[in-house]
């Protein structure tokens, strides 16, 4: 296969993805595969010689659609949405298109230009305060990684790069329960060890409690550790949880620790003005991470990671060898380049802003803020029907657009529902665990999902109760 197949190939997988979407809501919208299915069907080596692209793609059809959960249907209300609007898979393919390795300056010019300011458009359509600066990530998890890798450095004074933690006292960071698991696995990475991850207590609304916060800094430093830091989470992944933001910084600040404020999911919704007293102080926040990869339309992956300061990361991650200075351009000082991989983990790094500049551009923010809008709107509404249903309730009320409900029956009884509504297949659905209970949660966030797929959960849920 050569680049003159490659654009009649590229025609034809247009045409083929078309006719894919438009077909969608004929399909389940979870696959129904056996687990090996797939693997069964592909040969246990790699060909020797070259195979004819015909197979290649008759293959493909063959084995890998019917097999894939369909996360761009738009009866997908499982875990979070990861939606692709039409024009970031547009941007991805000129990406894709001049594949290029954005790790330097130099070996992308307009790529880390062009992510300078999409940051900035990003950080202004969020209402975020000027001073934010930041960078694209893969996920959410390495933004989180980042900031607590950058905690800890912060906390030593450098001296964790350098000579370990072994010297250090023990470091502590604070979390409530709600946080996503992406901190967890960071405190872990960053060898600070999930025993020194405190989770502090929430009140009613699951929200972390900034006196309980107060009070475990306190003992921690009684006790001889070093606070290292706080995450705070603006809707949770579970329940869509809100941690007070202003109160805990102030409490954070007040003993000098860095915060990094997890809105993943939520921090999308951020771009109308209604929904910003979720966050409300988050301005005061070190670190800030949205997924524009899941609500707002970016194709996966692109993760944004704002910084009110961005040299504790830089100087934690950044490395410099001889190899990727920049000759001729100045690294530092006035009129500087930025090399994006001194802000995360990974060297390489893909052409992430376009398909962020190709979004914003399309829908523009107006569009996008009217999808958002909608979607809370049906959440509330279809919340509402889901509540009135004899023998089913409301466990947690929406956050912007995720709730929770259950069966009265019980947590089997609900957990048999789920199964047969994903096994049906019109709809789907996950579940999370909720004051120990057995919850089903209901996000509504699919780009083109329209009142009636909504809805429909509510007459899938009549039926198969
Ligand atoms: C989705 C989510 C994450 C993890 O996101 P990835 O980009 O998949 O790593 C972390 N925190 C919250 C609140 C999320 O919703």
């Amino acid at each position: 296969m050569n680049h003159d197949d490659l654009r009649e190939w590229s025609k034809r997988a247009a045409d083929w993805a078309h006719a894919y979407h438009a077909g969608l809501r004929e399909r389940p919208v979870r696959p129904r595969v056996m687990p090996g299915a797939t693997a069964a069907r592909l040969p246990a080596h790699a060909p020797e010689q070259p195979e004819p692209l015909e197979r290649i793609v008759a293959d493909f059809e063959a084995i890998v659609p019917d097999a894939m959960t369909h996360w761009q249907h738009p009866r997908f209300f499982a875990y979070f949405p990861a939606n692709a609007a039409p024009a970031s898979m547009l941007a991805e393919q000129y990406a894709n298109a001049m594949a290029a390795q954005a790790m330097l300056w130099q070996t992308s010019p307009a790529a880390s230009e062009m992510e300078v300011v999409m940051v900035q458009w990003l950080r202004d359509a969020l209402g975020l305060a000027p001073h934010f600066r930041g960078t694209i990530h893969d996920t959410a998890t390495t933004a989180t990684l980042c900031a607590v890798l950058t905690m800890r450095e912060v906390a030593t004074e450098h001296r964790g790069n350098e000579e370990g933690l072994t010297a250090q006292p023990t470091l502590h960071v604070y979390a409530s329960a709600q946080a996503h698991s992406s901190v967890d696995k960071a405190v872990r990475l960053a060898g600070i060890g999930q025993a020194n991850l405190v989770k502090v207590a929430t009140d009613a609304e699951h929200a972390l409690d900034p006196v309980a916060l107060d009070a475990a800094i306190r003992a921690d430093l009684a006790a001889g550790h070093r606070p290292a830091g706080v995450v705070l989470c603006t809707g949770g992944t579970s329940v869509g949880a809100c941690d007070p933001i202003a109160a805990a910084i102030e409490v954070a600040k007040a003993h000098g620790l860095y915060v990094h404020v997890d809105a993943a999911w939520a921090g999308s919704a951020m771009l109308c003005p209604e929904f910003r007293q979720l966050w409300a102080g988050v301005d005061a926040a070190d670190s800030v991470v949205v997924n524009p990869h899941k609500w707002l339309g970016v194709q996966f992956d692109c993760t944004v990671q704002f910084l009110a300061d961005p040299v504790p990361q830089v100087r934690t991650l950044g490395l410099r060898p001889e190899y990727l200075r920049t000759l001729e351009h100045p690294s530092e000082g006035d009129g500087a380049v930025v090399d994006f991989n001194e802000w995360t983990v990974p060297l390489g790094r893909r052409f992430r802003a376009l398909k962020l500049w190709f979004t914003l551009r399309a829908y523009g923010l107006d569009g996008l803020r009217q999808r958002i809008r909608d979607h809370v709107a049906w959440s509330h509404e279809l919340a509402g029907e889901i509540a009135a249903l004899p023998g089913a309730r409301l466990v947690t009320a929406p956050v912007l657009s995720l709730f929770t409900f259950a069966l009265e029956s019980g947590d089997a009884a609900t957990e048999a529902l789920l199964r047969r509504i994903n096994d049906d297949g019109r709809v789907y659905l996950t579940q999370t665990r909720h004051e120990d209970r057995f919850v089903i949660r209901v996000q509504v966030g699919q780009f083109d999902c329209t009142r009636e797929d909504v809805m429909s959960v509510a007459q899938v849920i009549r039926e198969l109760m």
